[in-house]
């Protein structure tokens, strides 16, 4: 064969590979001979830390290597960073004020050097998932992570979803509810998902996207800091080295505490005081951890219980509970669900690897490499997604504010749904359309998605013009709103991404420039790799010459902040002529204090007159 022939034969093949881009651990997998399997990193790893370390060298390095780095070198390592993706939060890490998108991004391109390695250079395709929990924004940054990171974002699934589909690949012929629970370091969910003939279908989702190992091993971190004070009388949690210390050597009790009943914990120094050493030397039981952790797993059980009866199931229906997440190896967690449903949990999928080779069970769907299996996935709505009404309140006004759901949480997605709307004033030729997610029957208590306004109603009585309002959502969990005035045909349509994201491509160009100078900005002059340690050391006493690049940082997010107050000190002056006595002086100080908080340059001062305007614009508005 000729090179030409051989060019036009190259199939244009691009690799889609599954991700679990965990708090704790990320792992990535793709689909081999018809099997998910593992892409381990080119040490033999299989799941990767979720820590970013950026060294005195201003060298990347994320995993294991920037874990064992958390103790020594605090300020230039970032753990857990999925518990803040969606915020606009700037992490400060190694002289530089990442944003968490940017933080996942190197870890996730970490990933992508394991996929390069084993598949070759070239572009990729990527599934990643996310808790069930995850709002639109969270969904939005992780796959801008993603992008960040060089991969093509096939597609954002829940986590449970993914843990399913690992699960329903080798089980296929047989039809069964399985419940899913997942508690991992930073997540927990629970899902219960239907299986008939190869097709999957998510019937409920719950959980809690701020409850995980992380938490015990807080609890145990407390426990022991609690002794340290009743001995010395000092809290070693105030010294940032000792609270890592501690954390580190709670996380190896947990862990001890699932293979046996009994661990001594030997620690010659946490802290020091006046000089001298204060240290640890006890036996901590699994029956201490379990009386310290109880609550915590009474509450996943909760959950399980609330996931049953969003199914309309009941725990008898259940015919299979599937554990996932490295905490559900904590033998107490077997013997709660033993207890609940009177049958043993499964786990012979690896807990650790089940999300990421789920993921990769779907990218595999979607590459056509598993095309054959016969499984299709289908997803439900985390939350419940609608619109901005007028509501009765206390039996006898109509207010504002109300929220009407038109996607309630749970219905199977993708889906459409439709409601008609009527105008509510005389005359009234436009109508905001004001888009929220949540569960609360007023919309000040649920997310704001965006909104938009459809004009050009023809002016006619109250209730005589009729708007009907679309809502689409589909399995990426991309939200596109329509509204259509039935007498004109006009319509309006707005995806929440648009709506939200109005400068996002501004945004991601800043962010890539941002992790491409990190990229670049590596000091390779005379490295010696076995300095590492040393300088690890001494990090805390050198100067850090990043700070000038941590300035320029906060000058964006406060120009930014500057700009938000703006646009709140015009809505609060307008509001403000309408207000008399009480309400008036409360808005009126919040007004001044804003405007100093706005010439000054503390940004923190800034953010919490920013926070003050808006919740009392939220109070006044609603009110109106
Ligand atoms: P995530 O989904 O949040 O990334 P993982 O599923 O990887 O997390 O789980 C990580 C958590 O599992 C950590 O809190 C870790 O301490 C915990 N873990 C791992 N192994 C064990 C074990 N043998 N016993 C108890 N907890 C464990
Ligand atoms: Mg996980």
């Amino acid at each position: 064969m000729s090179n030409i022939d051989d060019k036009y034969a190259r199939p244009t093949f691009r690799p889609v590979v599954g991700i679990d881009l965990g708090t704790t651990n990320s792992a990535v997998a793709f689909i081999h001979r018809g099997k998910p399997e593992i892409i381990p990193s080119p040490q033999g790893r299989r799941i990767t830390p979720s820590v970013v370390l950026i060294d005195l060298k201003n060298r990347i390095i994320v995993g294991e290597d920037a874990r064992a780095a958390l103790v020594a070198m605090p300020d230039r390592t970032v753990a857990a960073v999925k518990r803040k993706m969606g915020s606009k939060e700037r992490i400060p890490v190694g002289g530089q004020a990442l944003l968490p998108q940017e933080i996942s991004a190197l870890i996730l391109k970490e990933l992508k050097s394991y996929v390069d390695t084993r598949l070759g250079e070239g572009e990729k395709e990527a599934v990643i998932t996310v808790p069930a929990y995850f709002t639109d924004e969270q969904r939005r940054a992780t796959k801008q992570a993603g992008e960040l990171a060089g991969f093509v974002v096939e597609r954002i699934i829940n986590e449970p979803t993914a843990a399913a589909l690992a699960f329903g690949l080798d089980h296929l012929e047989e039809d069964r509810h399985i419940l899913v629970y997942d508690l991992g370091g930073g997540t927990f969910d629970v899902s219960i998902v239907e299986m008939m003939s190869g097709v999957l279908e998510v019937k409920a989702t719950t959980g809690n996207n701020h409850l995980g190992g992380e938490d015990f091993d807080w609890k145990i971190v407390d426990w022991l800091a609690e002794k340290i004070i009743a001995e010395h009388n000092i809290d070693p949690r105030d010294d940032i080295r000792a609270r890592a210390l501690l954390k580190e050597e709670a996380e190896k009790i947990k862990k001890e505490l699932s293979a046996r009943e009994t661990v001594t914990v030997s620690l010659p120094v946490v802290t020091v005081k006046d000089n001298r050493p204060v240290g640890l030397d006890l036996e901590f039981t699994r029956e201490q951890l379990v009386a310290l952790i109880d609550p915590l797993l009474q509450e996943t059980m909760n959950h399980v219980q609330r996931v049953l009866a969003d199914a309309g199931l009941v725990k008898d229906d259940i015919d299979e509970i599937l554990l996932v997440g490295g905490s559900t190896r904590i033998p107490r967690v077997h013997e709660l669900i033993r207890n609940f449903f009177g049958k043993e949990p499964r786990m012979d999928v690896n807990p650790d690897e089940a999300v990421a080779l789920g993921a990769a069970v779907q990218a595999g769907l979607k590459s056509g490499s598993l095309s054959k299996s016969g499984l299709v996935a289908t997803d439900v709505a985390p939350f419940s997604m609608g619109i901005a009404v007028l509501k009765e309140w206390k039996g006898i006004t109509l207010r504002p504010g109300g929220f009407h759901a038109i996607i309630p949480r749970n219905t199977t997605i993708p889906v459409t749904r439709t409601e008609t709307f009527y105008t509510t004033s005389d005359g009234q030729t436009a109508a905001s359309i004001e888009i929220y997610q949540g569960e609360h029957e007023w919309t000040k208590h649920n997310h704001r998605l965006g909104e938009f306004l459809l004009e050009g109603i023809p002016p006619n009585k109250a209730g005589a013009e009729a708007v009907e309002v679309t809502y689409r959502y589909n399995l990426n969990g991309i939200l596109e709103v329509t509204a259509r005035c039935v007498s004109t045909g006009k319509e309006m349509s707005v995806t929440v991404q648009d709506a939200l994201n109005r400068d996002s491509q501004e945004a991601f160009s800043e962010s890539a420039a941002r992790l491409e100078a990190l990229w670049q900005n590596v000091d390779n002059e005379d490295f010696d790799d076995e300095l590492v340690g040393e300088e690890m050391e001494l990090f805390n006493e050198l100067p850090d010459n990043g700070d000038e690049q941590l300035e320029v940082d906060q000058e964006l997010a406060s120009a930014d902040m500057h700009e938000e107050a703006s646009g709140l000190l015009a809505r609060a002056q307008k509001l403000l002529p309408t207000l008399a006595g009480a309400e008036r002086l409360k808005l009126e100080k919040a007004i001044h204090l804003l405007n100093n908080a706005m010439s000054g340059d503390d940004i923190d001062q800034l953010q919490e007159a920013l926070d003050r305007v808006t919740d009392l614009m939220i109070d006044l508005e609603f009110k109106e």
